[in-house]
């Protein structure tokens, strides 16, 4: 196994790394690193958002970079949108947190420029800015790009698609010929090749992936399912499976917002993020999200663009994009570092037909899930309980007063009679949920080449939508273990 000491990093930055617990380098990693480290050169890294980029660049980056006594600014990193700077600034500061006397700065928009100004008044060594603002801090003699020796661009193509191309041209512009440039994007479209034309000499490549590969550790599922059920559906599964943590894609702000009104006045630990919520409130919301304070998030595609957020264990997409590339976007979410991730689809019938399309076009297998049922939440919440008593840490210290205390006042009581008393406290906690079947028609009314869950001839993809009334199988399960 290669570990990040033979890639040829220097000691103070491998200690910051393990520090951070990175314990082997990622694909991208292994390729850039010895290549930037040893090579100033020009460089194009082809590879998707989640697979290590920032540390494949930043830590070369670093190791280039004079704290002192240099004082101006030597690097500009320039990324799509303020939550990417951010992260970017985030990690840097600390792979860099041995090496004393170096500032790294991040500039962006939709923040108060006047605070950046006075910080732009200290020395910099390392700039990390939305291509916008850092023009309009140019623009006000605030940066000086003239003895710069690396410009990084990181996801230029999502830079591009958010109009900055003309910005990225001037700064590449205003910046010494001498400079190297290392550009870091998932697909290299024809605006893209034109910067490398004009802008950069002789780049090595590394390409890591196709465009639009998708993770292989994300299984993909999808469940059919009526709109006016589908939010009914999103809690069964939430609440299926008490670990889910995940973001939840709609098409349209408006989505957005009453999807996260919805769940929250059933309860649910979730927020939206869109583009209509002020920036405070966008950084409010992604931080609880992060502090796991909130269970789901629901996102636009370009609200959520940029965050960076470890653990999701599902994605779940409430409309298939147009463009399959956010489809792939999206899925990236989950399955992080080496983890693996759902993502799951909840369509309409007639929707059905484009996860055939994706799934050809991403050569990507879907399964075909069905909604869970009240009994089927019931018996995932009680084994996932079950299993936590399993897993209790119990420590080393027993508190023997207490304990026989209680074994005492529970003498008389069977096993059985206790689990099944302990059951019943359980219950009390879950959320009802009705009987109704929420499983829609398959239009095409025939197994799907793609699914991963064949159906028996003739067998139709529902159960009866006979209802037992509200609660009517749970009060059934719930019977069976108070016999
Ligand atoms: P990036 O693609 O640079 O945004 O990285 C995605 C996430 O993976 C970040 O949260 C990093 O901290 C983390 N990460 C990057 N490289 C490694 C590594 N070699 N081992 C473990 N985690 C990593």
């Amino acid at each position: 196994m290669t570990s990040f000491h033979h890639l040829g990093l220097p000691e103070t930055l491998l200690s910051a790394i393990e520090d951070l617990g990175f314990e082997k380098p990622s694909e991208i990693q292994l390729e850039s690193i010895p290549l930037l480290l040893t090579e100033e050169t020009d460089f194009i890294g082809l590879a998707q958002t989640g697979t290590g980029k920032t540390a494949a660049f930043g830590l070369p980056l670093l190791s280039y970079l004079e704290a002192q006594p240099a004082k101006h600014t030597q690097a500009l990193i320039l990324a799509p949108t303020r939550e990417l700077c951010q992260q970017i600034t985030e990690q840097m500061q600390a792979f860099a947190k041995n090496i004393s006397g170096l500032n790294i700065l991040s500039v962006y928009g939709g923040a108060a420029i006047q605070n950046q100004l006075r910080a732009l008044k200290k020395p910099q060594q390392l700039i990390v800015a939305t291509p916008g603002r850092l023009i309009d801090l140019m623009e006000r003699k605030a940066v000086r790009l003239d003895r710069l020796s690396h410009v990084v661009l990181d996801e230029a193509d999502e830079m591009l698609n958010f109009g900055f191309k003309e910005d990225i041209d001037r700064i590449l512009q205003n910046s010494p010929p001498s400079r190297h440039t290392w550009l870091f994007s998932a697909t290299l479209n024809p605006d893209l090749k034109r910067i490398v034309e004009e802008f950069m000499n002789d780049p090595q490549e590394v390409r890591l992936s196709r465009p639009n590969e998708v993770n292989r550790l994300i299984e993909h599922e999808y469940a059919l399912v009526m709109p006016k059920n589908r939010t009914e559906a999103l809690c069964r599964f939430l609440d299926s499976e008490p670990n889910m943590r995940g973001i939840v894609f709609c098409r349209t702000k408006m989505d957005t917002q009453k999807l996260a009104d919805e769940l929250g006045q059933r309860a649910y630990r979730s927020d939206a993020l869109h583009g209509d919520l002020s920036q405070v409130q966008r950084d409010r919301v992604t931080n609880k999200f992060r502090r796991h304070e909130l269970q789901v998030l629901i996102a636009t595609d370009v609200a959520a663009r940029g965050l960076d957020v470890q653990d999701l264990t599902h994605v779940f997409h409430l409309n298939i994009p147009d463009d399959f590339a956010y489809y792939t976007h999206r899925s990236g979410r989950t399955a992080r570092a080496g983890k693996t991730g759902v993502s799951m689809a909840l369509i309409s019938p007639r929707d059905e037909f484009k996860v055939n399309q994706l799934s050809k076009k991403l050569q990507i297998q879907f399964k075909n899930r069905s909604i869970p049922d009240a009994k089927d939440i019931l018996r995932g919440r009680i084994r996932n309980w079950t299993d936590q008593i399993l897993n209790t840490d119990t420590g080393k210290k027993k508190n023997h007063k207490l304990l026989n205390e209680v074994l005492d006042q529970l003498e008389d009581v069977s096993r059985e009679e206790l689990v099944h008393r302990m059951l019943i406290l359980e219950f009390q906690k879950l959320r009802a949920h009705s009987d109704k079947d929420l499983n829609a028609f398959s239009e095409k009314r025939h197994t799907p080449r793609f699914s991963g869950k064949p159906m028996a001839k003739g067998k139709k993809n529902f159960r009866s939508n006979r209802s037992a009334g509200p609660g009517g199988k749970s009060k059934n399960f719930k019977k069976r273990f108070r016999k």
